[in-house]
């Protein structure tokens, strides 16, 4: 995505134009997204494939592993190949059937301007493949493609290239959604997320209300605060321009290593990523009319009372079951592992060398993650 300084307009939740109806908060929806999974491995397997820009090797190992990954979640995958000079792109295309033909596209690129693109586009990577993984097992209304593009970085190559092929007079499309940017940012402010919504075409008055719904859902379902902001230089532009209602997400910390060589694992923080696909899961969930089959949240502790947190000295582990720790280190080496009970609270830092740490607690089903610093 191609965005510097992007003016924010704030939006204050006056209820214009979003029908109330749509976003009533439903606890089986909130249970079935807290199956969303840590974004660690898949990021860690995004910056090991390396480069991603156009006629790089790891342009099509991303490809293929991101086919893989589909594949592995149940779907069949087509390829779609279009000519850039000389350079063959691809991009990938899977569906989840709805009871309707109406669908909702799905849309995020895997393809870098400079460098390994862990947030741009990784993030946004992981976001469709978790919310196309817990999609496979549920109903839905909507039918729902999924698409990874390629080429975005070169004036949306992939995705204009998409458009331009749909077959208009078989395909109903709802609107268009884009995942483009949403790791949060370390040492930044990651309280927000950006909603975003077409402010210039004959769609914008539909599109704010999208916008708006989504935000709504991101206020009902995480700790996010939703800001309203304008679609701005991703594949979504693509879709617009061909008179497709559109919506998008993108995160609300700046990313100082965006589009440089810096574009990597250690300068993404994790738990608004987690929440921002959460909240995007529950959003297509309540507007693709998804129903939960009974049975399929298990009874989980209260999830308020798992957490993990550093004091710098030690680790303060709070859940009311048995639980185990996983600890990883910035290289996505496993440096410790615990199984404890609620009584046991405190991990020494002592061996620990100095360094960024990753913290997974699992309890009763659930998990929460920490990064964290030790600095003796
Ligand atoms: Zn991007």
């Amino acid at each position: 995505m191609g965005r510097l300084k992007v003016l924010i307009w704030i939006y204050f939740f006056t209820g214009i134009g979003f029908k109330a109806s749509a976003q009533v908060f439903d606890q089986k929806i909130a249970d079935y997204i807290s199956k969303v999974e840590n974004p660690l491995s898949f990021l860690q397997k995004c910056e090991n494939l390396g480069v991603k820009e156009i006629n790089k090797s790891g342009l099509d190992s991303t490809c293929f592993w991101l086919k893989k990954m589909a594949e592995q979640a149940g779907y069949v995958v087509k390829i779609q190949n279009f000519l850039y000079g000389n350079d063959t792109l691809r991009n990938l295309e899977f569906t989840k059937k709805g009871t309707s033909d109406s669908c909702i596209i799905i849309g995020a690129h895997y393809d870098s301007k400079i460098g390994f693109g862990v947030n741009d586009n990784g993030t946004g990577d992981f976001a469709l493949y978790q919310i196309a993984k817990l999609l496979k097992g549920i109903t839905t209304k909507y039918t729902i493609r999924f698409v990874y593009f390629s080429g975005e970085e070169i004036d949306y190559l992939g995705s204009r290239y998409f458009v331009k092929y749909i077959n208009k007079d078989s395909v109903k499309i709802k609107f268009m959604l884009n995942l483009d940017q949403l790791g949060g940012t370390i040492d930044e402010d990651n309280t927000g997320i950006k909603c975003e919504r077409d402010e210039i075409s004959s769609k914008k008055a539909e599109s704010n209300e999208l916008a708006v719904s989504m935000a709504k859902i991101f206020s009902l379902y995480t700790n996010l605060n939703p800001v309203i902001t304008s679609a701005y230089s991703s594949d979504y532009l693509s879709f617009r321009d061909s008179g497709y209602l559109i919506s998008g997400i993108y995160q609300y910390s700046s990313f100082p290593y965006y589009h440089s060589e810096n574009d990597l694992l250690k300068y993404i923080e994790f738990n608004s990523l987690i929440s921002t696909v959460k909240g995007a899961l529950a959003f297509v969930m309540h507007y693709s009319q998804s129903e939960i089959p009974v049975g399929i949240n298990q009874k989980v502790a209260d999830f308020n009372s798992l957490n993990v947190y550093n004091t710098n000295k030690e680790l303060i582990v709070t859940a009311n079951a048995d639980y185990n720790l996983i600890i990883y280190d910035q290289m996505g080496r496993l440096r410790y592992s615990k199984w404890g009970n609620e009584n046991d609270k405190n991990i020494a830092l002592d061996d620990f060398k100095n360094g960024v740490y990753f913290a997974y607690l699992h309890s009763n089903g659930k998990m929460v993650t920490n990064k964290f610093l030790v600095q003796h």
